[in-house]
């Protein structure tokens, strides 16, 4: 079944990396790209069944944001955001422990928003970051006031990616005399909300990552997309969430692995081809294996993805996290070198996944130097001495 999801998403890798160009020079949202992942039922990729989606888990996920992130990254990642919501609010949720009460409201209103997404084609978004600290749970200065339905939200989200396109700002925010993180979902246009900044970066630009500034905006509570407490639980329990954005750059590697090969292999008119250097082919097996060596990683950790790892596993998370957003930089940088300068002329693939793969390493909660630092930590210090 994810060998057959995927199948469906290579049939539109052609286009979407044709377009991924126009993206990419213009920084606009990539309309078309989600217009085609909407058609073929994608938007529902990890929505259950029973609510019309296409039944996907983790691991569907992973493959499939893999193989667009392969054609284009700025559409891999923006269907992170969409995507990772129903993951949480689906797979992880069914995993965590909740009460009664707290499984039956989740229930009811999760059917809603799953079966917006199928039946009206919704795209939801997360502006989670502020700016403010790298923490899973802390750096939320967004406060939610509760009132009479619902909620008012006042507070400030940076990077915002779907900023004009999402139809859903779903936002963790917090609410005084309490510790749990709460995740709110502010309808677009809500009065009070404002998107502004002129989106102009290096690369995955197509993302338009916007800030979103919320004044006083009415949120009913029906929106509070999870119960209190559950995405702290989430946090502590199944932390492979934090991982998902890393499969986009996973498939942004293969790319270069596929420009690389083709750009090696074709005629250019002269009366050898460029892979006959053997420095060439020498640096195209270097490629390979460091390919190799992230893929087998990141492939591992995936599998193993679920509640309650290990702390072995959960360092494993991070080390595959670090490995896959260095990697492809680094893949990105050699395979220019090995091909040559004419490779890196636009509108040539390569040279937008240069600038896309460098974006990896900076994205929070799992930033690759909160990776490392925690990397040594957990290896270097006993758990009681913290
Ligand atoms: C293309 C792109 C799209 C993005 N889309 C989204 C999105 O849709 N939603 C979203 O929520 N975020 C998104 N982000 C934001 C991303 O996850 C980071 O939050 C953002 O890059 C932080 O940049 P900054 O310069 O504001 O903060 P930084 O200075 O990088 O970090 C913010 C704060 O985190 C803390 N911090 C950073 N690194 C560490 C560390 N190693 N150890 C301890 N604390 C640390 C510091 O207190 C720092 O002030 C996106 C980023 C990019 C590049």
């Amino acid at each position: 079944m994810i060998a057959d999801l995927v199948a469906e998403v290579r049939r539109l890798g052609p286009a979407m990396a044709e377009r991924a160009v126009v993206y990419d020079r213009d920084a606009s949202f990539p309309q078309e790209n989600f217009d085609d992942l909407r058609r073929i039922g994608f938007l529902g990729l990890c929505i259950p069944q029973r609510f019309g989606g296409l039944g996907g888990d983790f691991r569907a996920y992973a493959a499939v944001s893999e193989e667009i992130g392969r054609h284009c990254g700025s559409t891999g990642l923006c269907f992170n955001m969409h995507t990772v919501t129903t993951i949480l609010m689906n797979q992880i949720a069914d995993d965590l422990t909740m009460d009664d009460a707290e499984r039956s409201a989740h229930e009811r209103r999760r059917e809603v928003v799953m079966r917006q997404i199928v039946n009206e084609g919704l795209i939801h978004s997360q502006p989670f970051s502020e700016g403010i600290a790298g923490g899973e749970t802390a750096g939320y200065a967004t406060k939610a006031v509760p009132v009479d339905g619902g909620f008012r939200v006042t507070g400030k989200k940076v990077f915002a990616s779907l900023s004009h396109a999402a139809d859903r700002h779903n936002i963790l925010c917090v609410t005084a005399g309490s510790e749990d993180v709460r995740f709110l979902s502010v309808p677009r246009g809500a009065e009070g909300v404002v998107i502004s900044g002129s989106w102009d970066p290096l690369g995955m630009r197509g993302t338009i990552s916007n800030d979103i500034t919320f004044t006083d905006v009415f949120v009913p509570a029906d929106n509070e997309l999870l119960p209190p407490g559950i995405f702290n639980q989430m946090a502590e329990r199944w932390p492979y969430f934090f991982m998902t954005l890393s499969f986009t750059y996973a498939g942004l590697c293969r790319g270069i692995m596929d420009f690389t090969r083709d750009y090696l292999k074709a005629d250019f008119g002269a009366p050898f081809r460029r892979r006959d250097h053997p420095l060439r082919q020498v640096g195209w097996a270097e490629l390979q294996l460091s390919y190799e060596r992230m893929h087998a990683l990141h492939w591992r950790v995936v599998g193993e993805a679920g509640l309650d790892p290990t702390p072995d596993q959960r360092a494993r998370a991070w080390a595959a996290v670090a490995t896959t957003m260095e990697t492809a930089p680094e893949l990105a940088s050699k395979a220019i070198r090995i091909c040559g300068g004419a490779s890196m002329l636009k509108p040539k693939a390569l040279e937008r996944m240069y600038r896309d793969a460098r974006c990896g390493a900076t994205m929070l909660p799992w930033n690759v130097e909160t990776c490392l630092m925690r990397l040594g930590r957990h290896a270097l210090y006993d758990a009681d001495e913290a």
